[in-house]
C-alpha cells in the first residue's frame, strides 16, 4: 500500500528532482495542450449541428481556452528559478488540475455519445483513447499526474465501455485496459530512471562542489587557501580597474613560528597555525577576507575604502591576535605576527603587483618593525626600483671582474695574536658606485644569483688565504640560499677541495635566519662541510629571534655575538648581562666565542673582563683589501691592554 501511495507522492524533499520534473514537463506542455485542443476541436466539428451548441461550441471553447491559459502560464514560468515550496505547489496543482481537466474532457466527450451515429461513436472512442495516451506520455516526468490522469480518465472510460454490453466496446475497453497496464509499467520504470538520473546529477554536482571546496580551502585551518585568495584578489583587481574602487591587501607572517615548529614538532606547529586562523577570524569583520597562503603566511583582503590610519588600525588588530601566548600541548609558545599592507589601486593594479608590494611591506615590518603593521609606501617603491636596478646590473656584469673581497682581522686579545680574517664581499660598480654587501647579497638571495656570487667570492677568498701564514683561519659567510641548495653546497665542496687550503682553516659563518629556513637541509649541508673539517660559526647571534634551540640542536663550533649588543656595552648593564650570558653559554657548551663590532678600547676591556678574548671590529682594523693584508699581518700588534684602558 505504502509503495502504491509513494507512486502518487510528490517528493517535496528533493528540490532538485522537482525542478528537473518541472523543467522536463514544461518542455512537453505546449505539445500536450496542442494535441488536446486540436483533438477536441476535431471532435466538436464532427458533432457540430448534431449535438447542441453548448456541447459543440461553448463547452469546447471553455476547455480549449483553459488549455491555452495553462499553456501560457507554463511558458511564462519556464526559465524562472522556483522556490522549494513553489515547486511542490506547482507540481501538486499539476496533478490535481490534470485529474480535473482529464475528467472534464472525458465527461464532455461521452456527453456527445447520444447525438452521433456509429462512425461518430468511433471518433469519440478514438478521441478519448488516443488523446489520453498522448497526454499520459506528455506527463511522463510527473508520475503522480500521469497516474491520476489514468485513474480519472481511463478507469471510468474502461468501465463505461465494459458496461455498454456491446462486444466491440467491451473489446476496445479490454484493449485499452491492457495498453494502460503496459503504459503504467513503462511509466513507472521511466520515471524511476528519470529520478535516478537526476539524483545522479545531484550527486555529481555535490562531489564537484566538494572538490571545488577542497581545492579552495586550507585543510589545516579551514580558511580559504592561497588559490582562493589569489582568485579573489584577481577579481577585485579587475573590478577596481574599471570602477577605480579601492581595497586593501595584507600579508601576515608569524614571528618565531619556525623555532616552535622545529623545537616541538610539526604537531604543535599545526595547532599553532590552526589557533592563529581562529584568532584572526575572531578579530575580523565581514569586510575582511582571511586566507592561509601556506606555511606560516596568511593573506588578508579588506574590500573597503580605508585611509592610512584605518589600515594601520586593521593591522594593529591583526597583530594583537598574538598578544596572548599559544598554549598548545602543555607548551606556552610566544609567537608574534608582522603584517605588510598594499593599498589598491595606488600600490598596484594586478593581483601579483599587490601581493608583491604587500609582501615587500611585510619584509620591512619583519626587518624593522617586528610585530607591527607596515603599509607599502612611495619610499618602498623607490627602494624596489633601486633593488631591481641592482638585480639587473648583477645579472649583466662580469661578477669575477667587479666583485672583490675585503678581509677584517679577528684577534685574540689575551694571546695577543691574530686568529684569522673574515672575508667580506665588496662590489664597486662602475655604474652604481659602491653597493653595500648586505644590500646586493640580499638581492642575490632573492634570485638564483647567490650561488654563483658565493662561488666567485669563495674562490677569491681561498686564493687570498693561500698566501697567509698557515695558522690564520678564513671566516667565510654563507647565505641561507647556499645552505638550502644541495647543488651549491657540492660546488662549494669542490672549490674547497680544489684549493690549497686545509679545510680545517676555514670557518663557515651562518646566520640564524639561514637556520630558520629549511632546517633539515641546512643541517645536512653543515654536516657535509663539517665532515670535510670545516668549522661552523653562528653569526650575528642575538640579532634574530630566540636561538637557543638551534644552538642546542646544531653542531656548532663558534658563536659570534652580534655587534648590536656591543654598541652600548659601556653604558648599558643590560647589554653587558646579555653578552656575559652568551659568553658563559659558549663556555658551558664548549663553543668558541667571538665578539663582533668592537670599536673602542673600553669595549675591549669590558668584553675581556666578561670572559671573551676573541674579537673583531674597527678598533683593530676595518675590512681591508687583500693587498693590505700582508702588511697588516707583518705589523700586527694587539693594542696594549693598559694603553687600551686609558684610551
Ligand atoms: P657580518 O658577516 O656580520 O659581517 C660583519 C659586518 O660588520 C661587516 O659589514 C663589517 O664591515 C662590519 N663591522 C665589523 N666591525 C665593525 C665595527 O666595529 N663597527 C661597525 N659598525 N661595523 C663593523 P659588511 O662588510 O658591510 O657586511 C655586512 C653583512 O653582509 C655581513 O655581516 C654579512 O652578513 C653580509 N656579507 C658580507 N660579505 C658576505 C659574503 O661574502 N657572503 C654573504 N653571504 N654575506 C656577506
Ligand atoms: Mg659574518
Ligand atoms: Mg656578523
Amino acid at each position: 500500500m505504502t509503495q502504491i501511495a509513494k507512486l502518487f507522492r510528490i517528493d517535496a524533499d528533493n528540490h532538485e528532482l522537482m525542478e528537473a520534473q518541472l523543467a522536463a514537463f514544461s518542455r512537453q506542455v505546449p505539445l500536450l495542450y496542442f494535441i488536446l485542443s486540436v483533438n477536441s476541436l476535431a471532435l466538436a466539428s464532427t458533432h457540430f449541428g448534431l449535438a447542441p451548441a453548448y456541447l459543440t461550441v461553448a463547452f469546447p471553447a471553455v476547455l480549449v481556452s483553459a488549455c491555452a491559459i495553462r499553456c501560457l502560464i507554463w511558458l511564462r514560468r519556464r526559465d524562472r528559478a522556483v522556490q522549494r515550496d513553489a515547486a511542490a505547489r506547482t507540481l501538486r496543482s499539476t496533478v490535481v488540475l490534470g485529474g480535473i481537466l482529464g475528467f472534464a474532457f472525458l465527461a464532455w466527450a461521452l456527453s456527445l455519445f447520444p447525438y452521433g451515429d456509429a462512425p461518430r461513436h468511433g471518433h469519440i472512442l478514438f478521441f478519448v483513447g488516443i488523446t489520453v495516451v498522448s497526454c499520459i506520455f506528455c506527463l511522463m516526468h510527473v508520475r503522480p499526474a500521469a497516474l491520476i490522469l489514468t485513474g480519472t480518465v481511463i478507469a471510468p472510460f474502461v468501465i463505461f465501455l465494459l458496461a455498454s454490453g456491446e462486444t466491440v466496446k467491451i473489446a476496445i475497453g479490454l484493449n485499452l485496459f491492457l495498453v494502460t497496464v503496459a503504459m503504467i509499467y513503462i511509466l513507472i520504470i521511466c520515471s524511476g530512471q528519470f529520478a535516478a538520473m537526476v539524483n545522479g546529477q545531484i550527486e555529481t554536482r555535490r562531489l564537484s562542489n566538494e572538490n571545488f571546496r577542497l581545492a579552495n580551502i586550507d585543510s589545516l585551518t579551514d580558511l580559504p587557501n592561497r588559490r582562493q585568495f589569489f582568485h579573489r584578489l584577481t577579481d577585485l583587481a579587475a573590478q577596481a580597474k574599471i570602477s577605480r574602487h579601492t581595497f586593501v591587501v595584507g600579508v601576515l607572517d608569524l614571528d618565531g613560528f619556525k623555532a616552535v615548529n622545529d623545537l616541538y614538532g610539526h604537531g604543535v606547529g599545526d595547532r599553532v597555525l590552526k589557533e592563529t586562523g581562529q584568532r584572526l577570524l575572531a578579530l575580523s569583520d565581514q569586510r575582511q577576507f582571511i586566507a592561509r597562503l601556506g606555511g606560516d603566511e596568511f593573506g588578508i583582503i579588506v574590500d573597503a575604502e580605508l585611509d592610512h590610519d584605518a589600515v594601520l588600525a586593521v593591522g594593529a588588530k591583526v597583530c594583537s591576535a598574538f598578544d596572548a601566548p599559544f598554549a598548545v600541548a602543555g607548551i606556552l609558545a610566544k609567537i608574534g605576527g608582522s603584517v605588510g599592507f598594499a593599498l589598491a589601486p595606488d600600490a598596484g593594479t594586478t593581483a601579483e603587483q599587490l601581493y608583491e608590494r604587500a609582501d615587500y611591506a611585510l619584509y620591512h615590518a619583519k626587518a624593522r618593525h617586528r610585530g607591527q603593521p607596515v603599509i607599502f609606501s612611495r619610499e618602498h617603491e623607490v627602494e624596489i626600483r633601486k633593488l631591481s636596478t641592482i638585480e639587473h646590473t648583477l645579472r649583466r656584469i662580469d661578477l669575477d671582474a667587479e666583485l672583490s673581497v675585503h678581509y677584517q682581522p679577528i684577534v685574540d686579545v689575551d694571546a695577543t695574536r691574530l686568529v684569522g680574517f673574515e672575508a667580506l664581499a665588496r662590489w664597486h660598480s662602475p655604474e652604481l658606485g659602491p653597493v653595500a654587501p648586505d644590500v646586493f647579497i640580499s638581492v642575490a638571495e632573492r634570485t638564483e644569483l647567490i650561488g654563483t656570487i658565493t662561488q666567485v667570492l669563495l674562490r677569491k677568498a681561498l686564493a687570498a688565504a693561500a698566501s697567509w701564514p698557515d695558522n690564520l683561519c678564513l671566516s667565510f659567510n654563507l647565505s641561507m640560499r647556499d645552505l638550502v641548495s644541495e647543488v651549491t653546497i657540492l660546488q662549494i665542496v669542490s672549490i674547497i677541495e680544489g684549493s690549497s687550503i686545509d679545510p680545517r682553516r676555514i670557518i663557515i659563518e651562518v646566520t640564524e635566519t639561514a637556520l630558520m629556513q629549511d632546517y633539515e637541509q641546512v643541517q645536512a649541508s653543515l654536516r657535509i662541510l663539517r665532515t670535510m673539517g670545516l668549522k661552523v660559526a653562528l653569526d650575528d647571534f642575538g640579532a634574530g629571534q630566540s636561538s637557543l634551540s638551534y644552538v642546542h640542536q646544531l653542531s656548532l663550533d663558534k658563536i659570534k655575538i652580534d655587534r648590536g649588543f656591543i654598541r652600548n656595552i659601556a653604558e648599558q648593564e643590560n647589554s653587558r648581562n646579555i653578552v656575559k650570558t652568551v659568553i658563559d653559554l659558549c663556555r658551558n657548551l664548549k663553543f668558541d666565542c667571538v665578539v663582533e663590532g668592537v670599536e673602542t678600547a673600553e669595549q675591549v676591556e669590558i668584553i675581556r673582563r666578561l670572559g671573551c678574548a676573541t674579537m673583531q671590529g674597527y678598533f683593530f682594523a676595518k675590512p681591508m683589501a687583500q693587498h693590505d693584508v700582508a702588511g697588516f699581518i707583518a705589523s700586527f700588534d694587539v693594542p696594549d691592554r693598559e694603553q687600551a684602558a686609558v684610551a
